[in-house]
């Protein structure tokens, strides 16, 4: 009788191939900076790391959730696939020590917004215990990181992703809004929202787009909470105790000095350098004052009513 061999497992050549059963770690590091290149500790940009769900990624990075698309619609340049490094360990120094030279390597701005927009994606599904599919019924949430020219940003289901814009400073320099913390948890908290309530982007209320931009704001300014290297670095910045600096002084503590801090302020770099803005951040929320007014100023009018002609509260 024949001896039948039976196949080897596919994808095995030899015994010597097998490599043993080891777990993989769930999660992975990667350097961000931690609110955006303006703030700085001894001439570097203030770092952080951040945990991220570790997946394989390839050359965009594309993972499983998130595809990076370097191209650039107001030039019409595409600026390359960027293959990020396979772990904290081998990111270029001058990421890990924040090296302002950061600004200008786009490889690093791909992996500054991956890694913000998986762990905001990680932290909704920590938070609700299941996965949460992207609204347009795709894997993969594309993001442009130097989309176009303008001081803005947004968040786009008909393209299926995350646009983010590169202005000019006032010395001239580029200021991108994929370097901005605040920016890019904000508009992924808006592709999060949607894929979560269906239709609610749909104008219909100024209520409905104020939750939007409520909610994404909130998720940008407590995120920050989880950072301690930002935390020390807002909270020490300003007067510390003489006979121990590692101290915040009482004063600093109060809510008016809290309201008044960074910590309390949105997009810090992009409000100082968008003409207009007050030298300040972008929102600064927490000083405005209750107005039981607010709502009968024009800006938070509803649509206009056909018969009336005019504005109405919706
Ligand atoms: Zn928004």
């Amino acid at each position: 009788m024949r001896k039948v061999r039976s196949p080897a497992p596919t994808g095995l050549m030899s015994t010597e191939s097998i490599v043993p059963n080891v777990p993989r770690p769930l999660t992975r590091e990667m350097s961000v900076i931690a609110q955006d290149p303006s703030v700085r500790a001894n001439g570097k940009i203030l770092m952080a790391k951040v945990s991220v769900p570790a997946e394989d990624l390839t050359a965009g990075p594309v993972g499983d959730r998130v595809q990076v698309v370097d191209y650039d619609s107001s030039s019409r340049a595409f600026h390359g696939a960027h293959d990020l490094p396979g772990d904290a360990t081998n990111e270029p120094a001058a990421w890990q020590r924040g090296d302002p030279r950061i600004v200008k390597d786009y490889r690093f701005h791909a992996q500054n917004v991956y890694a913000l927009i998986m762990k905001t994606l990680a932290r909704f599904e920590f938070a609700l215990g299941r996965r949460i599919g992207w609204s347009f019924g795709r894997h993969q949430l594309k993001v442009a990181p130097h989309g176009m020219v303008d001081a803005n940003a947004f968040y786009t289901p008909q393209e299926e992703g995350l646009v983010f814009g590169y202005f000019p400073s006032q010395s001239g320099a580029p200021v991108y809004a994929c370097l901005s913390h605040d920016v890019v948890v904000h508009e992924t908290t808006h592709a999060l929202i949607d894929a979560l309530r269906a239709r609610y982007l749909d104008p219909s209320s100024p209520d409905r787009a104020a939750f939007h931009e409520g909610l994404a704001d909130l998720i940008a300014l407590l995120s920050v909470f989880a950072q301690d290297e930002l935390l020390e670095k807002l909270l020490l910045q300003r007067r510390t105790v003489k006979a121990s600096p590692a101290l915040v002084d009482r004063k600093d503590l109060t809510p008016q000095a809290l309201r008044d801090s960074a910590l309390f302020g949105l997009a810090g770099q992009m409000g100082q350098e968008m003409q207009g803005a007050r030298g300040d951040a972008l929102r600064h929320s927490a000083q405005l004052m209750p107005d039981p007014h607010l709502l009968e100023q024009e800006e938070y009018l509803g649509p206009i009513d056909a018969e009336k002609s005019s504005w109405r509260r919706s």
